[in-house]
Protein backbone atom coordinates (compact mmCIF):
# COMPACT_ATOMS: atom_id res chain seq x y z
CA UNK A 1 0.00 0.00 0.00
CA UNK A 2 1.58 3.70 -1.23
CA UNK A 3 -0.36 6.65 -0.09
CA UNK A 4 0.01 10.60 -0.34
CA UNK A 5 -1.25 12.54 2.44
CA UNK A 6 -1.85 15.60 1.03
CA UNK A 7 -3.12 19.25 3.05
CA UNK A 8 -1.43 22.81 3.69
CA UNK A 9 1.25 23.52 5.62
CA UNK A 10 -0.12 22.41 9.51
CA UNK A 11 -2.85 20.31 8.36
CA UNK A 12 -1.39 17.43 9.99
CA UNK A 13 0.27 15.48 7.48
CA UNK A 14 3.28 14.38 9.98
CA UNK A 15 1.26 13.89 12.87
CA UNK A 16 -0.94 11.48 10.44
CA UNK A 17 1.81 9.70 9.17
CA UNK A 18 3.21 9.33 12.63
CA UNK A 19 0.48 7.57 13.52
CA UNK A 20 -0.18 5.48 10.86
CA UNK A 21 3.63 4.49 11.22
CA UNK A 22 2.60 3.05 14.27
CA UNK A 23 -0.17 1.24 13.77
CA UNK A 24 0.60 -0.43 10.69
CA UNK A 25 4.20 -0.84 10.02
CA UNK A 26 4.70 1.96 6.74
CA UNK A 27 7.08 3.47 6.53
CA UNK A 28 6.59 7.83 6.47
CA UNK A 29 8.32 9.61 3.47
CA UNK A 30 8.76 13.27 4.63
CA UNK A 31 10.97 15.57 2.04
CA UNK A 32 10.61 18.43 4.71
CA UNK A 33 12.28 15.99 7.16
CA UNK A 34 15.03 14.45 4.95
CA UNK A 35 15.56 18.18 3.59
CA UNK A 36 16.24 18.86 6.92
CA UNK A 37 18.52 16.22 8.06
CA UNK A 38 20.55 17.46 4.81
CA UNK A 39 20.62 20.91 6.09
CA UNK A 40 21.70 19.94 9.60
CA UNK A 41 24.43 17.71 7.86
CA UNK A 42 25.39 20.54 5.50
CA UNK A 43 25.63 18.12 2.53
CA UNK A 44 25.86 19.90 -1.40
CA UNK A 45 21.28 19.59 -1.52
CA UNK A 46 21.40 20.87 2.39
CA UNK A 47 23.51 23.73 1.63
CA UNK A 48 20.66 24.44 -2.11
CA UNK A 49 18.10 23.87 0.19
CA UNK A 50 18.72 26.36 3.25
CA UNK A 51 17.75 29.35 2.13
CA UNK A 52 14.66 28.42 0.26
CA UNK A 53 13.06 26.36 3.11
CA UNK A 54 13.70 29.13 5.09
CA UNK A 55 12.00 31.63 2.63
CA UNK A 56 9.30 29.17 2.84
CA UNK A 57 9.34 28.41 -0.89
CA UNK A 58 9.57 25.13 -2.58
CA UNK A 59 12.92 23.19 -3.33
CA UNK A 60 13.42 22.47 -7.05
CA UNK A 61 11.53 19.33 -7.88
CA UNK A 62 15.20 17.65 -9.19
CA UNK A 63 16.28 17.71 -5.59
CA UNK A 64 12.96 16.61 -3.87
CA UNK A 65 12.01 14.03 -6.92
CA UNK A 66 15.77 12.22 -6.20
CA UNK A 67 15.47 12.33 -2.80
CA UNK A 68 12.23 9.93 -2.85
CA UNK A 69 14.26 7.30 -5.70
CA UNK A 70 17.04 7.04 -2.88
CA UNK A 71 14.56 6.88 -0.17
CA UNK A 72 12.52 4.18 -1.97
CA UNK A 73 15.49 2.01 -2.97
CA UNK A 74 16.43 1.61 0.67
CA UNK A 75 13.22 -0.23 1.18
CA UNK A 76 11.55 -3.82 1.15
CA UNK A 77 9.04 -4.01 -2.18
CA UNK A 78 6.20 -4.95 0.51
CA UNK A 79 6.68 -2.10 2.85
CA UNK A 80 3.77 0.05 2.37
CA UNK A 81 4.90 4.25 1.98
CA UNK A 82 3.67 7.41 3.23
CA UNK A 83 4.28 9.89 1.57
CA UNK A 84 4.34 13.20 3.15
CA UNK A 85 4.24 16.56 1.73
CA UNK A 86 5.31 15.09 -1.42
CA UNK A 87 4.60 15.71 -4.38
CA UNK A 88 3.96 19.27 -4.52
CA UNK A 89 4.03 20.10 -8.19
CA UNK A 90 3.00 18.75 -11.43
CA UNK A 91 6.12 17.82 -12.15
CA UNK A 92 6.95 15.89 -8.81
CA UNK A 93 3.36 14.33 -9.13
CA UNK A 94 4.64 13.05 -12.73
CA UNK A 95 7.84 12.19 -11.17
CA UNK A 96 6.51 9.75 -8.42
CA UNK A 97 4.35 7.92 -11.09
CA UNK A 98 7.70 7.20 -12.92
CA UNK A 99 9.54 6.57 -9.85
CA UNK A 100 6.98 4.18 -8.39
CA UNK A 101 5.93 2.27 -11.76
CA UNK A 102 10.10 1.78 -12.25
CA UNK A 103 9.87 0.10 -8.87
CA UNK A 104 7.09 -1.89 -9.56
CA UNK A 105 5.02 -0.11 -7.30
CA UNK A 106 1.13 1.72 -7.52
CA UNK A 107 -0.56 4.24 -5.61
CA UNK A 108 -3.16 3.44 -3.69
CA UNK A 109 -5.07 6.48 -1.64
CA UNK A 110 -4.29 10.28 -2.24
CA UNK A 111 -5.89 11.78 1.43
CA UNK A 112 -6.43 15.25 1.49
CA UNK A 113 -6.52 16.89 4.91
CA UNK A 114 -9.54 19.58 4.68
CA UNK A 115 -8.62 22.48 7.34
CA UNK A 116 -9.69 25.88 7.93
CA UNK A 117 -6.91 28.44 6.20
CA UNK A 118 -7.33 30.66 10.05
CA UNK A 119 -6.48 27.65 12.03
CA UNK A 120 -3.44 26.70 10.29
CA UNK A 121 -1.37 29.85 11.86
CA UNK A 122 -1.62 28.89 15.32
CA UNK A 123 -0.89 25.19 14.25
CA UNK A 124 2.15 25.96 12.98
CA UNK A 125 3.35 28.66 15.32
CA UNK A 126 2.45 26.34 17.87
CA UNK A 127 4.19 23.20 16.38
CA UNK A 128 7.15 21.58 18.38
CA UNK A 129 9.15 18.12 18.20
CA UNK A 130 11.36 16.32 20.49
CA UNK A 131 15.16 16.78 19.64
CA UNK A 132 15.94 13.22 20.14
CA UNK A 133 12.71 10.87 18.70
CA UNK A 134 10.85 13.72 16.35
CA UNK A 135 7.72 13.39 18.38
CA UNK A 136 5.00 15.93 17.14
CA UNK A 137 3.85 17.86 19.88
CA UNK A 138 2.02 21.38 19.84
CA UNK A 139 1.59 24.29 22.99
CA UNK A 140 -2.31 24.15 22.72
CA UNK A 141 -3.60 20.82 20.92
CA UNK A 142 -0.80 18.51 22.14
CA UNK A 143 1.31 18.95 25.12
CA UNK A 144 3.37 15.85 26.54
CA UNK A 145 1.65 13.90 29.26
CA UNK A 146 4.51 15.03 31.60
CA UNK A 147 5.63 18.71 30.81
CA UNK A 148 9.02 18.59 29.50
CA UNK A 149 9.17 15.00 28.69
CA UNK A 150 8.56 13.70 25.84
CA UNK A 151 5.76 10.55 26.05
CA UNK A 152 7.48 8.38 23.65
CA UNK A 153 11.18 8.25 24.23
CA UNK A 154 11.54 10.26 27.75
CA UNK A 155 14.18 13.07 26.09
CA UNK A 156 13.60 16.37 27.45
CA UNK A 157 14.70 18.41 24.65
CA UNK A 158 12.69 19.78 22.25
CA UNK A 159 13.09 21.90 19.25
CA UNK A 160 11.03 24.21 17.26
CA UNK A 161 11.71 24.83 13.24
CA UNK A 162 13.10 27.71 12.23
CA UNK A 163 10.10 28.63 8.99
CA UNK A 164 7.58 28.16 11.40
CA UNK A 165 6.83 31.87 12.21
CA UNK A 166 3.53 33.22 10.70
CA UNK A 167 5.39 35.62 7.64
CA UNK A 168 7.17 32.08 6.20
CA UNK A 169 3.55 30.12 7.23
CA UNK A 170 2.03 32.79 4.97
CA UNK A 171 4.24 32.06 2.12
CA UNK A 172 3.79 28.33 2.52
CA UNK A 173 0.25 28.37 2.13
CA UNK A 174 0.82 31.17 -0.95
CA UNK A 175 3.18 27.89 -2.48
CA UNK A 176 0.65 25.14 -0.92
CA UNK A 177 -2.52 26.83 -3.24
CA UNK A 178 -0.49 28.04 -6.06
CA UNK A 179 1.32 24.73 -6.81
CA UNK A 180 0.38 21.83 -4.74
CA UNK A 181 -3.22 21.97 -4.45
CA UNK A 182 -3.65 22.03 -8.67
CA UNK A 183 -2.43 18.62 -8.67
CA UNK A 184 -5.34 17.03 -6.48
CA UNK A 185 -7.51 17.51 -10.69
CA UNK A 186 -4.43 14.33 -11.72
CA UNK A 187 -5.74 12.36 -8.78
CA UNK A 188 -9.27 13.20 -9.17
CA UNK A 189 -9.57 11.62 -12.44
CA UNK A 190 -7.99 8.51 -11.18
CA UNK A 191 -10.66 8.04 -8.41
CA UNK A 192 -8.29 7.75 -5.97
CA UNK A 193 -8.91 11.08 -3.76
CA UNK A 194 -10.17 10.73 -0.44
CA UNK A 195 -11.17 14.00 1.77
CA UNK A 196 -10.81 13.90 5.77
CA UNK A 197 -11.60 16.75 7.79
CA UNK A 198 -8.63 17.69 9.73
CA UNK A 199 -10.24 19.78 11.74
CA UNK A 200 -11.19 16.95 14.18
CA UNK A 201 -9.44 15.51 16.77
CA UNK A 202 -5.68 13.96 16.08
CA UNK A 203 -7.61 10.61 16.90
CA UNK A 204 -10.42 10.93 14.88
CA UNK A 205 -8.29 12.35 11.98
CA UNK A 206 -6.51 8.90 12.07
CA UNK A 207 -9.71 6.87 12.67
CA UNK A 208 -11.10 8.32 9.60
CA UNK A 209 -7.74 7.62 7.65
CA UNK A 210 -7.63 3.50 9.30
CA UNK A 211 -11.05 3.70 7.64
CA UNK A 212 -10.02 4.87 4.11
CA UNK A 213 -7.37 2.25 4.00
CA UNK A 214 -9.34 -0.51 5.35
CA UNK A 215 -11.79 -0.10 2.57
P1 LIG B 1 1.99 19.15 8.69
O1 LIG B 1 2.94 17.97 8.69
O2 LIG B 1 0.82 18.94 7.77
O3 LIG B 1 2.69 20.45 8.42
P2 LIG B 1 1.78 18.63 11.57
O4 LIG B 1 1.36 17.21 11.60
O5 LIG B 1 3.19 18.94 11.91
O6 LIG B 1 1.37 19.27 10.14
O7 LIG B 1 0.79 19.45 12.53
C1 LIG B 1 1.01 20.82 12.81
C2 LIG B 1 0.78 21.10 14.29
O8 LIG B 1 -0.62 20.94 14.59
C3 LIG B 1 1.55 20.14 15.20
O9 LIG B 1 2.00 20.88 16.32
C4 LIG B 1 0.48 19.10 15.61
O10 LIG B 1 0.72 18.60 16.93
C5 LIG B 1 -0.82 19.89 15.55
N1 LIG B 1 -1.94 19.10 15.04
C6 LIG B 1 -1.91 18.15 14.08
N2 LIG B 1 -3.14 17.63 13.85
C7 LIG B 1 -3.98 18.29 14.69
C8 LIG B 1 -5.40 18.20 14.95
N3 LIG B 1 -6.19 17.36 14.27
N4 LIG B 1 -5.91 19.04 15.89
C9 LIG B 1 -5.11 19.91 16.56
N5 LIG B 1 -3.78 20.03 16.38
C10 LIG B 1 -3.21 19.23 15.45
P1 LIG C 1 5.01 21.41 6.37
O1 LIG C 1 5.12 20.41 7.47
O2 LIG C 1 4.80 22.77 6.89
O3 LIG C 1 4.05 21.00 5.31
P2 LIG C 1 7.49 20.41 5.25
O4 LIG C 1 8.27 19.96 6.43
O5 LIG C 1 6.80 19.39 4.43
O6 LIG C 1 6.46 21.53 5.70
O7 LIG C 1 8.44 21.26 4.29
C1 LIG C 1 9.25 22.30 4.79
C2 LIG C 1 9.91 23.00 3.61
O8 LIG C 1 10.75 22.07 2.91
C3 LIG C 1 8.97 23.55 2.55
O9 LIG C 1 8.50 24.85 2.89
C4 LIG C 1 9.87 23.55 1.32
O10 LIG C 1 10.80 24.64 1.35
C5 LIG C 1 10.68 22.28 1.51
N1 LIG C 1 10.02 21.10 0.89
C6 LIG C 1 9.56 20.00 1.55
N2 LIG C 1 9.01 19.12 0.69
C7 LIG C 1 9.12 19.67 -0.54
C8 LIG C 1 8.74 19.27 -1.84
N3 LIG C 1 8.10 18.11 -2.07
N4 LIG C 1 9.01 20.11 -2.89
C9 LIG C 1 9.66 21.27 -2.69
N5 LIG C 1 10.04 21.74 -1.49
C10 LIG C 1 9.77 20.94 -0.42
ZN1 LIG D 1 11.10 11.75 21.95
Amino acid sequence: MNIILLGPPGAGKGTQAQRLVGERGMVQLSTGDMLRAAVKAGTPIGLKAKAVMEAGELVSDEIVSGIIGEALDGLQAETGVIFDGYPRTAAQAESLDALLADRGRALDHVIELEVDEDALVERITGRFTCATCGEGYHDRFKQPATAGECDKCHGHEFKRRPDDNEETVRTRMAEYRAKTAPILPIYDARDIVSRVDGMADIAEVTDAIEAILDR
